[in-house]
């Protein structure tokens, strides 16, 4: 009998919902070309712009001011760049602030030359250092250009919201720009542009329970905007050019838009599935060490790390028991790596870390399951102890 599986990695990619689902199925139908001008084409366009509209409602911007990309990677790579336009007139950024938690699509710098990317501390907390964060605009050199700072609203590992519109306030001050990524917090809590006083955001479709290979760079504004990373036939206003991944902003829409109805229903249901699930843990193994527990956190996260217990042992353990959760950070390659987030932190990375990270669709019977899991897992932990 095959083993009942559940899917806590949410995190990593969500399930395509439903309602994605079945609105690309829908625009599979659709023969036309967005930029044609023929009933075929207007109908296409349609459909596009409707996804638009419910992507910029998700995170509080304007339509206009949403440009889709092939996910949050290419979303990095375009607005990471030293040049910009500010309307006719070209711009420089000089250098980029990067917090040190960053997820690698941001953290490897875009297309600023490795010496111009800055790494900002975190505290032990995990949580952006603002003061260091201040010290290090105040050394900034102007002469090579303005400064950009880049600060995720939602880190992926541990789940810790970040002190985004105070970052944001430091940057203005100096006349940076604030780029964030909200890949992690969309769909998760609320977000919106203008109270992040952000000036350009990046979320991914596949997060949200939409496709994957879909995401958009949001924008405050069209005046200030990167040069752009795909240039051609002048699609998304030339800042992104190429046919649009039609059936998948589609999908991206349709989560886009179900995510924001049921936001604080979601939130709300899952924040009680983690208190349920924390209590568990800690009743079979009081030494679980839960990163970010004193902190603020995302409803959804728990990332955490069993003494004793490596990362490779603990979710090929949990995956046995039918569980999918991930270590921190696996890379593409499926190889668990040290976590970069846990070091920022000043933790030990060999420690390891372990995320569960739930969805809409986890359930009471889901979290017992993976209770029911740990304390094995955890007890394996003890027997291992006493073998060595
Ligand atoms: N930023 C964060 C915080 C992420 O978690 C991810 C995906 O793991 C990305 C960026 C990259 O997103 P995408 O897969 O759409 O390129």
């Amino acid at each position: 009998m095959a083993l009942e599986r559940t899917y806590l990695d949410w995190n990593a990619t969500a399930p395509l919902c439903d309602e994605a689902r079945f609105a690309m199925i829908v625009a599979l139908s659709l023969p036309g070309n967005a930029s044609s001008v023929h009933g075929e084409g207007r109908a296409a366009r349609a459909a596009l712009e409707k996804a638009r509209r419910s992507v910029a409602r998700l995170v509080g911007a304007e339509p206009a001011h949403v440009i889709f990309t092939s996910g949050a990677t290419e979303a990095s790579n375009h607005v990471l760049v030293p040049e910009f336009r500010m309307g006719r007139a070209a711009l420089k950024i000089g250098a980029l602030y990067v917090s040190a938690i960053e997820h690698p699509a941001i953290r490897e710098g875009g297309r600023f030359a490795s010496e111009n990317v800055h790494e900002i501390p975190v505290t032990a907390e995990g949580v952006v250092d603002l003061a260091a964060l201040e010290a290090m605009l105040a050394a900034h050199d102007r002469n090579s250009g303005l400064p950009m700072v880049a600060v995720m609203l939602v880190n992926n590992e541990t789940g810790i919201v970040q002190p985004v519109a105070e970052a944001a306030k430091l940057a203005h001050a100096v006349g940076g720009l604030m780029v964030v990524d909200a890949v992690q917090a969309a769909a998760r809590i609320a977000v919106d542009i203008n109270a992040l006083d952000a000036d350009f955001l990046i979320i991914s479709s596949h997060k949200i329970g939409g496709p994957k290979g879909v995401g958009a760079l949001v924008t405050r504004g069209e005046v200030l905007m990167p040069k752009p990373l795909i240039r051609g036939g002048g699609q998304e206003k030339g800042h992104r050019s190429g046919t649009e991944n039609f059936f998948a902003i589609v999908g991206f829409g349709a989560a886009a838009e179900l995510a924001f109805t049921e936001l604080d229903e979601r939130r709300d249901r899952i924040s009680s599935l983690r208190a349920r699930l924390e209590e568990g843990m800690r009743g079979s193994a009081p030494d679980v060490i839960i990163h970010g527990a004193d902190v603020e956190r995302v409803s959804n996260t728990c990332f955490f790390t069993l003494p004793g217990l490596k990362s490779e042992t603990g979710q090929i353990g949990f995956d046995l028991e039918g569980i999918a959760l991930s270590a921190g950070s696996a890379c593409s390659s499926g190889k668990v790596g040290e976590s970069h987030v846990l070091t920022a932190m000043g933790r030990d990375p060999k420690l390891g870390g372990l995320r569960i990270s739930l969805g809409p669709a986890t359930t009471e019977a889901d979290i017992d399951r993976v209770i029911a899991a740990f304390a094995k897992v955890a007890g394996r932990r003890r027997l291992d102890g006493q073998a060595a």
